[in-house]
């Protein structure tokens, strides 16, 4: 067998959490490979709202996502489908930058010292205490630990057997920039018929634009166009904006079957990082800051697990503890948040409270995110 094709860990997936963990393990001396599907830079269909938690651990790295452009954002704004809305400054703030750019930005610092192949990965053996990964064009490799960051759902948890896979999911998603007038500073989540689109900027003073919605809501419209027109305007927010705004990309991207289902953290030996792991509602804007998190803690165990010579099930074990320690509570407060966000009658109550104790505002956000990450 090539030495050459024999790494510390392959990293299947090059979003987020994938591009970190490469980063970290490869920073501390190890032998990586990572193998993602699309070429870089791509868009994505996600809010780029980051969480400031991860600015620590991301200096650590050597990585500033204000050299791409990155907007400071310390304020947000909520409405109802009917435009009632309150503002309020966010406990600890984030940055808007595209994942065109922050994905790019971090695969080029790992092309510079690491193996990447831009390819498919179709399927993952484990035989012997050791992984043999295999790509669509014919690429193999071998190595005895594999990080599995290929996210919410695709052709490997078909491949691994995960239980998750079988059941449908009823979301779709959204997103395209837009040339338009929103403070810099701002995020903004507009409630509507089915489903809620957040606003935000990101360098070269674009809006981001990205919706959830029900299938079943959208499937009753023609195209985007009219489903926008249709439903997202009925929200006055929607409609001031839509109405001055202009559409940068060609034509918005979307994605469906967007699952929240509960996951394993390990699946056949494979440690799933990111949202592969677990996916939190996307209007708590945590999910990037999570698969970021996700990297390090398992960088972290698997450095320690190396040093202390843990067994490989101790190296499960303790991942899976940590995981669910950083994790458990914001999926569940986030599954909750979204479900009186999508009732009608309980998100007007909800606004009429806050809108007269808006310091309760904070207190949720707080509950869905981590501290700064040392
Ligand atoms: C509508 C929506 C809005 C969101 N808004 C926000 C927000 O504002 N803020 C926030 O923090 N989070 C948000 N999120 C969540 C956030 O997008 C995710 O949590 C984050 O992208 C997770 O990163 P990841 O690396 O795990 O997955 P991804 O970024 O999805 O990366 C997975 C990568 O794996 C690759 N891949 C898949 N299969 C294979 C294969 N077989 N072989 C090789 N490569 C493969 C894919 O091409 C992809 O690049 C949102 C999510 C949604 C759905």
């Amino acid at each position: 067998m090539p030495q050459n094709n024999r790494y510390d860990v392959i990293i299947v997936g090059g979003g987020l959490a994938g591009l970190t963990c490469a980063l970290h393990l490869s920073a501390r001396g190890k032998r990586i490979l990572l193998i993602e599907k699309n070429s870089y830079p791509s868009h994505k269909v996600c809010g780029e709202y980051i969480s400031n938690e991860v600015l620590p651990y991301l200096a650590t790295l050597g990585i500033d996502p204000f050299q791409l452009g990155a907007k400071k954002i310390d304020r947000f704004q909520l409405s109802t489908k009917k435009g009632k809305s309150l503002t309020v400054s966010l406990p600890l703030g984030g940055f808007g930058i595209s994942r065109y750019a922050f994905d790019n930005y971090l695969y080029q610092k790992i092309v510079e010292t690491d193996r990447v192949i831009i390819d498919s990965v179709r399927d993952i053996q484990f035989i012997n205490d050791q992984f043999k990964v295999r790509t669509q064009k014919g690429h193999w490799a071998l190595a005895p630990y594999v990080v599995g960051a290929f996210g919410k759902r695709g052709n490997l948890d078909h491949f691994l057997d995960r239980p998750f896979i079988k059941r449908k999911t009823p979301w779709l998603a959204i997103k395209a920039h837009y040339k338009g007038n929103l403070p810099d500073n701002l995020v903004a989540l507009h409630m509507f018929d089915g489903g809620y689109c957040g606003l935000s900027k990101v360098e070269m003073d674009s809006v981001n634009v990205c919706y959830m919605v029900q299938s079943e809501k959208f499937k009753k419209f023609r195209n985007i166009d009219s489903f926008q027109k249709e439903i997202l305007y009925q929200n006055p927010n929607l409609d001031e904006f839509f109405s001055t705004a202009s559409m940068i990309f060609q034509a918005p991207v979307a994605i469906s079957q967007i699952s929240f289902q509960q996951k394993s953290q390990v699946e056949k030996h494979v440690f799933m990082v990111g949202d592969s792991a677990g996916l939190i509602h996307p209007l708590c804007g945590n999910g990037m800051a999570m698969a970021i998190q996700a990297a390090k803690i398992f960088s972290d165990c698997y450095l320690t697990a190396e040093k202390e010579k843990w067994s490989r099930n101790q190296l499960e074990k303790t991942y899976t503890h940590r995981w669910n320690a950083a994790f458990s509570n914001r999926l569940r407060i986030g599954a909750l948040v979204q479900r009186v966000f999508l009732n009608n009658t309980a998100m007007d109550v909800s606004t009429r409270i806050l809108q007269t104790a808006p310091t309760l505002v904070p207190k949720i956000i707080s509950r869905t995110h981590g501290k700064a990450l040392a």
